[in-house]
């Protein structure tokens, strides 16, 4: 008879705000998946998470070392935590140490890097998969089934708003973020978009915000609204920030309406529609997401949010950031 089936290793790279505030503990609730190492530039880090996760010293690494991962049969999943611009080469890294791959949004910088990285781990015969984890959220996962199955008839205009109401460190460094808000929070609602329209935009034009704090935001922008328009008319008004929290998407249709707000947060989310009140008991987003991706590994399936999923969404933002230098509608 089968023994009960080994759950996969997961060493997180970097351990930063998102790491120890949810990856760290989402993996203590996790049945397909554990922390089993950690990848940090730290030593206070590395010792504090090792005592506190009972990891193995021959687990732990830093960025130097990373690449003898390869070795380390404890590791099935490299997870991407870092600044945006170094996924890329962590992916990479951790592809050619053949070990599956989650990185964290937005994917990468350009969707050149996102060609490298996806070609990476298909040579290697790894699965990546991006850390969109809404995608497992049952609010959101609601929206799209409303909006799918035409439940207040077809979608007619998305409104979305991902801001927050301060940001600092490598964020408003453009070399490390490779924008500002859009590349952060902003992408939510460009993700939204295609999940709840299931198309990809036509055009996109973009306007920057006034900065109110030239100096902080000297290589970034402070905000920026843009709409993207979709076949059969369907509009979505979006903004995003890094002076004012905004957090809801709203979606209006033939015969309805239907909203979550707030809408992209990891717990807390509410939801209505013309009609009625949505309501779902909670869930871990990251918990869920992880086991989706062992299991997509153990059961050798796709992952719901690969690669591909990544590279659209930059792909997007890049044609985001050219309409806002530009003044021009882009088309894609
Ligand atoms: P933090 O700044 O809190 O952490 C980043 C970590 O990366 C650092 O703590 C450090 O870890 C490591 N690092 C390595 N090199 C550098 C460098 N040059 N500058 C700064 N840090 C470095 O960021 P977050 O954890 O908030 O974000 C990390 C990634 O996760 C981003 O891509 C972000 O978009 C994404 N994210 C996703 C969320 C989601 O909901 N899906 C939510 C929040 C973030 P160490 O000291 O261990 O080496």
């Amino acid at each position: 008879m089968a023994g009960p089936r080994r759950k996969l290793g997961v060493a997180l790279v970097g351990l930063g705000m998102y790491s120890t505030g949810q990856l760290g503990p989402a993996l203590k609730e996790t049945k397909h998946c554990y922390l089993a190492g950690i990848v940090s530039g730290d030593q206070g880090k590395r010792e504090k998470w090792k005592m506190e996760y009972g990891i193995p010293e021959k687990n732990i690494y830093d960025y130097k070392d990373f690449d003898s991962i390869k070795d380390n049969g404890d590791i099935d999943i490299v997870y991407v935590v870092l600044p945006n611009s170094m996924h890329a080469e962590y992916v990479i890294r951790a592809a050619n140490a053949n070990k599956h791959v989650i990185c964290e949004k937005p994917m990468a910088i350009t969707t050149s890097e996102c060609n490298q990285m996806i070609n990476a781990c298909s040579k290697a015969h790894v699965l990546l998969s991006i850390g969109y984890r809404l995608h497992f959220d049952p609010y959101n996962l609601e929206v799209m089934r409303l909006a799918k199955e035409k439940v207040y008839g077809p979608v007619t205009k998305i409104t979305a708003a991902h801001g927050l109401s301060k940001a600092d460190g490598w964020r408003l460094d453009k070399k490390l973020a490779g924008g500002g808000p859009l590349m952060d929070v902003g992408i939510y609602c460009v993700n939204a978009g295609r999940y709840i329209t299931g198309m990809e935009p036509l055009n996109v034009h973009a306007f920057e915000g006034a900065k109110r704090n030239k100096e902080k935001f000297k290589t970034i922008e402070e905000s920026l609204t843009w709409r993207m328009e979709y076949a059969s008319g369907i509009v979505a008004e979006c903004s995003c920030s890094y002076s004012e929290y905004q957090n809801h998407l709203h979606v209006d249709a033939g015969k309805g309406w239907f909203e979550i707000a707030p809408a992209f947060s990891y717990g807390g989310i509410k939801g209505k529609t013309s009609d009625s009140k949505l309501e779902f008991p909670h869930i871990n987003q990251q918990a869920a997401q992880m086991d989706d991706f062992a299991l997509a590994i153990i059961e050798n399936k796709r992952t719901r949010v690969p690669g591909e999923m990544g590279r659209q969404d930059v792909k997007i933002l890049q044609a985001i950031y050219t309409s806002m230098q530009t003044g021009q509608k882009v088309r894609l």
